[in-house]
């Protein structure tokens, strides 16, 4: 079927619209879902995605910091993360529409651990976990990581993980190169807001608007983001998602730091890349709560207290840096094992997409593809991506990512 025929059966031909699939939220996940349903050779029904919010104001994957690692703790993350640096690669084939691409800007600094003793044996856990899916990762000892990065103070220090073939992307980008591709191969976005689900005439589902309008469907993904457990309420489910604040701060430092600079993470949770001439810095809020989803208010006093000591400690030439601006985004975080819950749950065709907890965007290719798998065929064809289904939450037993940010 064409991509002109595919969006032909949701214009208004009958009273009610009909389409096959709806995606709710059309942001890098729901984008994602959308490109590869579009794409796959054997799915030749409709794709919606229902999206109230155009510009993405709120939604965290433009407030994302962008950035794409291996160093994970459980063997499929780590896949996952490679399926999501190979898409990169080939970023220009797989989304080009007319010959243009977004340009990712994607820079290939790597990530840099800093470990203490205490923490030492679950990094070298990890650290053979990586090894096992071939990830480029090096552990350092201190004379090694002094050596490599001489600006650092590695005061408390038993090693470093360092890892290549990670970096940094523009999500921007990164999301709006899978909702083109998409788009072109006949998706429609619809500007509106899901507010409830019901039961429609044998099979179909019925998804209403904000609008008024009643849209049947087959089947719907909930890439709903922070608010996907409002959509699983829309069900009769419970996700254990919830948003949680982060802020990111952006500064300048009075004698830049000339040399290979990784995205660091320091033992206190501090973390720290470069952005063009400035630096941008995050951390775990000390008191770690579901907020209000709108409620997007910078914790300015986390930057004075937590980040730049943390900083200035760790990296002397940090001591004098004056903060540009900041923002702050949520978490969809998953509080039963901090990773993604995707797939088929107990609602005939409703699909989860959500609880990535910080590190969605590396994922959104992986399980996008995953998705497209399990409708078209009825199970995961390359990555098998259900451990991370909704069973395991249903049996409270955790698939625990460790290496969180
Ligand atoms: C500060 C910060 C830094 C991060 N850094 C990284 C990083 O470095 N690397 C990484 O991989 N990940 C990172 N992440 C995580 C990543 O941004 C997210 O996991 C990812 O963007 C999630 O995408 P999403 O599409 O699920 O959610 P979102 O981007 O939040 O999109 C959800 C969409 O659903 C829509 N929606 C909600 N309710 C409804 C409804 N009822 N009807 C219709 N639409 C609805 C919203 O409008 C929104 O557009 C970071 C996140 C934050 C906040």
């Amino acid at each position: 079927m064409s991509s002109q025929q595919r969006s032909q059966p949701i214009s208004q031909q009958h009273s009610q619209r009909h389409v096959d699939t709806i995606i709710i939220g059309g942001a890098v996940m729901g984008s994602a879902a959308a490109y590869f349903l579009t794409e796959h050779p054997d799915y030749d029904e409709t794709v919606c995605v229902i999206e109230p919010d155009p510009t993405y104001e709120k939604a965290s994957t433009p407030r994302s910091g962008g950035s794409f690692r291996q160093q994970f703790s459980t063997p499929l993350n780590v896949s996952v993360s490679q399926f999501g640096l190979d898409f990169v690669d080939d970023w220009f084939d797989r989304v080009q529409v007319e010959g243009e691409a977004p340009d990712l800007g994607f820079r290939d600094t790597g990530y840099l651990f800093l470990i203490d003793q205490q923490r030492l044996a679950g990094y070298q856990a990890s650290h053979e976990v990586q090894k096992s899916c071939g990830a480029d990762v090096r552990l350092l000892d201190p004379t090694e990581l002094e050596a490599a990065f001489p600006y650092l103070n590695a005061d408390g220090l038993v090693s470093a993980s360092l890892g290549a073939r990670e970096g940094t992307l523009d999500p921007w980008a990164f999301m709006n190169g899978f909702r083109q591709r998409a788009r072109a191969n006949g998706a429609t976005y619809i500007v509106d807001k899901a507010t409830g689900i019901s039961q429609g005439a044998g099979s179909m589902k019925e998804v209403q608007l904000a609008s008024g309008e009643t849209i049947s469907c087959q089947r719907v993904i909930n890439c709903a983001g922070p608010r996907a457990n409002e959509v699983a309420a829309m069900v009769g489910l419970d996700l254990p998602v919830e948003p949680r604040i982060r802020s990111t701060f952006v500064f300048d430092c009075r004698t830049p730091i000339d040399q290979v600079f990784p995205l660091t993470i320091d033992t206190t949770g501090v973390h720290v890349r470069r952005e063009g001439a400035q630096y941008l810095a995050g951390t775990v809020p000390p008191t770690d709560v579901a907020v209000d989803p709108d409620d997007l208010r910078v914790r300015t006093s986390e930057f004075e207290e937590i980040i730049w000591p943390s900083l200035a400690n760790r990296i002397p030439q940090f001591d004098q840096i004056s903060l540009t601006s900041s923002w702050a985004g949520h978490y969809a975080y998953n509080t039963l094992d901090h990773n993604m819950v995707v797939g088929s749950t107990p609602v005939d065709e409703f699909y989860f997409c959500s609880g990535f907890s910080g590190h969605g965007l590396q994922q959104a290719a992986a399980v996008g593809r995953g998705l497209a798998e399990l409708i078209v065929h009825g199970s995961y064809q390359t990555l098998d991506l259900s451990p991370l289904g909704y069973e395991r939450v249903l049996r409270n037993e955790p698939v625990l990512e460790v290496n969180i940010i």
